[in-house]
């Protein structure tokens, strides 16, 4: 199949989408529902009308671009990501596999390409946690990953709710409606930079995915005694920040002695009251992250953590408060989507290998309602979530070919 994959207009289009962001460039910063994330949304809408696709968008504002073929009523063939940047990032994290996603569309329909089963490129609400402290609202909500209870506890800082910034930023209508029917999609496959090293370090320009790491996160509330430094003598303290200190080291321990080498555990986030250096901490809130490829060695780190917590509670005299932020199954990729990706690299002879995903993404819940698998190209130095994240254009462009092959290969499957 004869496929041209347009790379300067690919490339001028991030490059314009990067100019929609809060921050000055070269980073970009684009939160849910801001004015910056109408815009790219705009964008992206006018480029897939002009191309001549339909556009549809739900009421929690994913955005849906379809390339119908011979049999309309089939199940699609899916991709998509997200255009949502965390503060002061780059411009490849998630935008790439929405533009050259339209890309692939735009490339398989000039190049004569009929597909069977539709094709379509999603635009997927805020894949990043930036506003609501929960990531993948769009998918989560999309495969039923997520009910709608939950969605109205969410609050961002200013303290509105998901209903009023979408409302703010022009979506509306029932959210019952997000949640796709059965048999939607017969296949996924989302297109992303793969945010670490290994394409880089192994020379391969594509990775295909073989499974995405199970993500879980916590917050825990610590709340001891203040006081000043230099009056309460240490028997009579309840420092709320040494638990917190000697929970962030158990979890490194954990992680690294793990039999699973995917084992991860960060603390991200530690928030000091009152935060002067001659006063105790008396309230410190701290949030943890822990992830794996094997759910059974992720649950093992996440129990031991926990009753951890419950240990310095009693020993330390403070009060724990655990919430769990999100406790999610890794994703296994389908075998069929892996052999058309890896197909479309021999036909290309583009270099390829198989990883794990350790970041997770809009596939993770993708997963949990069709079949399932990414693409990833290299990401330089493996810097991601940084104004100096990089992948060249020809990467791109080469992301966007696998892309379009792979995806008219699922088409035509039988
Ligand atoms: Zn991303």
């Amino acid at each position: 199949m004869q496929i041209k994959i347009e790379a300067d207009q690919l490339w001028n289009e991030l490059d314009k989408l990067a100019t929609f962001s809060d921050t000055p460039a070269p980073s970009v910063t684009r939160i849910l529902f801001t004015d910056n994330d109408v815009k790219a949304r705009d964008y992206f809408k006018s480029l897939a009308r002009e191309a001549g696709f339909e556009v549809r968008e739900d009421p929690i504002g994913n955005i849906f671009v379809r390339f119908s073929g011979s049999e309309k009523n089939l199940p699609a063939v899916g991709t998509g990501s997200h255009c949502d940047a965390v503060p002061y990032a780059g411009r490849y994290d998630g935008t790439v596999g929405v533009f050259a996603g339209l890309e692939a569309l735009r490339a398989l329909k000039k190049s004569g390409f009929s597909p069977k089963r539709p094709l379509e490129v999603v635009f997927f609400t805020s894949e990043e946690p930036t506003r609501f402290g929960l990531g993948c609202i769009g998918s989560r909500l999309m495969s039923g990953a997520m009910d709608l209870n939950r969605l109205g506890q969410l609050r961002d800082k200013d303290g509105k709710s998901v209903d009023e910034a979408r409302k703010s930023a022009g979506y509306d209508g029932d959210l019952t409606q997000v949640k796709l029917p059965e048999k939607y999609y017969d296949y996924f496959v989302e297109l992303h930079i793969e945010q670490g090293p290994v394409l880089e370090r192994e020379k391969k320009q594509i990775g295909a995915v073989t499974a995405i790491a199970a993500p879980a996160s916590f917050r825990i509330q610590i709340t001891g005694e203040g006081g000043h430094a230099g009056g309460v003598l240490m028997p009579a303290r309840r420092d709320a920040l040494v638990p917190c200190a000697i929970l962030t080291q158990e979890l490194e321990r954990l992680a690294r002695e793990s039999s699973s080498p995917d084992s991860v555990g960060t603390v991200g986030v530690v928030k000091v009251h009152p935060g002067a250096i001659n006063s105790i901490p008396a309230n410190v809130t701290m949030e943890m992250d822990i992830r794996d490829t094997q759910l059974k060695t992720r649950d093992e780190i996440v129990e031991k953590i926990l009753a951890k917590a419950r240990q310095l509670e009693k020993e330390r005299n403070v009060k724990m408060e655990i919430e769990t932020i999100n406790s999610d199954p890794p994703a296994i990729s389908n075998e069929t989507i892996l052999g058309s990706i890896e197909a479309s690299c021999t036909e290309t002879s583009l270099s390829h290998m198989r990883l794990v995903s350790r970041a997770y993404h809009d596939s993770l819940f993708m997963a949990r309602i069709a079949p399932m698998g990414m693409i990833f190209i290299p990401s330089r130095g493996g810097v991601s979530h940084r104004a100096d994240e990089f992948s060249s254009k020809e990467e791109i462009a080469q992301g966007a070919e696998i892309l379009a092959r792979t995806m008219a290969r699922l088409s035509l499957q039988a």
